[in-house]
């Protein structure tokens, strides 16, 4: 089938999978939950076979509690719908996302044959919400005992608790097979993501020079020698000085399989005198306290203002449970760009970073973050207006990157792409 199409359709079609109660089984097994009624009397209602990971295939929680779910075509998002709410879950992620708040299950949601398979205390933590009634989990005897409508809710902690326990969340308990074995392979298509544009002007010099102008015309360069020496294809996030979205960033790289993600910026600082030249690349919590506070400015100037309970933040933090899969090609990106850059333009070298940047999370590819210069520095504004200086930065980018392509090919860089 043609990939293109799967990952369009996996962005705009959501497929939905209507299961509707199966029979009711009349006793439990050795190695199952019984589903006990909390009236007196408590009639059993059903069981739940318990696999010998102790993980419960979730179609039969469905089956049981007459729960919907409509499943992305990528595979690695489900949202799980019952009569008194809903909530999503992630493949390889412990997480139920449910109106902005979340809770921790006590292992990654998993693929199992055809579908997803849950840990147990699924039943306490998400099904309450979903089915609008109490559950109580008798852990020794292994029955559930599920109380009366209305006596149920989704009780999670606010999204901004993500952030503090997101060190703690590793999604690299799942991988998915095209992951762990690709073909080597080189790039075949890089988006380059001017920041800024439009309303969104980024620093500014003290002689006028704008962000979002100098990294447009660096992207302009770049990928004109890109196109010319390395034959592969590249897309601009935006071509002109106009404003664009952070999701929508990401998105075009996502809808054009991309290979590589690399957003241009400059930056400033308060102090005149700081210079130099630095590199991101995604993390979410691990990064220094500097980092994290380029990250809110950075963030913000971007445009991903609200509070911290926004559902977009929780839909950034999704996004960057998918780029987690790529940390460690995004990681030898940066590291090549930030060498190439410091060679290239004798630039003082400020190191490769990580930080929770919001226009890196979307990108299901290795992505990174190059800030060229400090525009804040008037001598480095001088230098950055010239044509013939942003020759150099593109020629540095495009050398990273060449060196990226090849260390793809010879298989030194482990390429993320079936
Ligand atoms: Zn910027």
């Amino acid at each position: 089938m043609n990939r293109t199409l799967i990952r369009k359709a996996g962005i705009l079609a959501i497929i939905p999978i209507l299961v509707f109660l199966g029979a009711f089984l009349a006793s439990a097994e050795a190695s199952g939950v019984l589903i006990r009624n909390g009236n007196p009397g408590g009639k059993i209602l059903g069981s739940l076979d318990l696999q010998p990971s102790g993980m419960i295939d979730l179609a039969s929680i469905m089956d049981l509690f007459k729960l919907r779910a409509s499943m992305d075509l990528m595979g690695d998002r489900m949202d799980v719908v019952g009569q008194s709410g809903s909530c999503r879950l992630l493949a390889g992620s412990p997480l139920v996302l449910s109106r902005g708040l979340f809770a921790l299950l006590s292992a990654p949601v998993r693929f199992s044959g055809a579908g997803l398979s849950v840990p147990l205390d699924f039943l306490t933590k998400g099904l309450p919400g979903l089915t609008g009634r109490f559950m109580e989990m008798d852990a020794a005897n292994s029955i559930l005992t599920v109380g009366n409508p209305g006596t149920g809710v989704f009780s999670g902690e606010k999204a901004e608790g993500l952030t503090r326990l997101a060190s703690f969340i590793q999604r690299d308990q799942y991988v998915p097979e095209k992951i762990l074995n690709p073909a080597p392979k080189g790039l075949s298509v890089v988006v380059l993501d001017p920041g800024h544009g439009g309303r969104s002007i980024g620093a500014k010099g003290s002689s006028g020079t704008t962000e979002k102008a100098l990294v447009l015309s660096v992207a302009e360069k770049l990928r004109r020698r890109l196109e010319e020496s390395l034959g592969i294809k590249v897309i601009l996030t935006r071509t002109a000085d106009y404003f664009v979205g952070l999701k929508e960033r990401t998105a075009i790289a996502n809808n054009n399989n991309a290979d590589l993600f690399i957003s241009i910026h400059a930056n400033a600082a308060f102090r005149r005198e700081v210079d130099g030249i630095e590199t991101y690349y995604l993390s979410l919590g691990s990064g220094d306290a500097r980092a994290m506070e380029y990250a809110r400015v950075e963030n913000e100037a971007l445009g991903l203002k609200g509070g911290p309970e926004d559902e977009a933040l929780l839909e950034a933090i999704l996004w960057d449970m998918a780029q987690t899969s790529f940390i460690s090609q995004s990681r030898d990106a940066a590291a090549l760009i930030q060498e190439s850059l410091v060679a290239g333009l004798k630039g003082n070298d400020r190191g490769v970073r990580q930080a929770p940047l919001a226009v890196l999370m979307g990108a299901r590819m290795p992505a990174v973050l190059a800030e060229i210069g400090f525009i804040s520095n008037p001598e480095q504004e001088i230098k950055l207006n010239r044509e013939s200086y942003q020759e150099e930065v593109a020629r540095a980018l495009y050398n990273a990157i060449e060196q990226y392509h090849r260390g793809l090919l010879r298989g030194e860089i482990q390429g993320g792409r079936p």
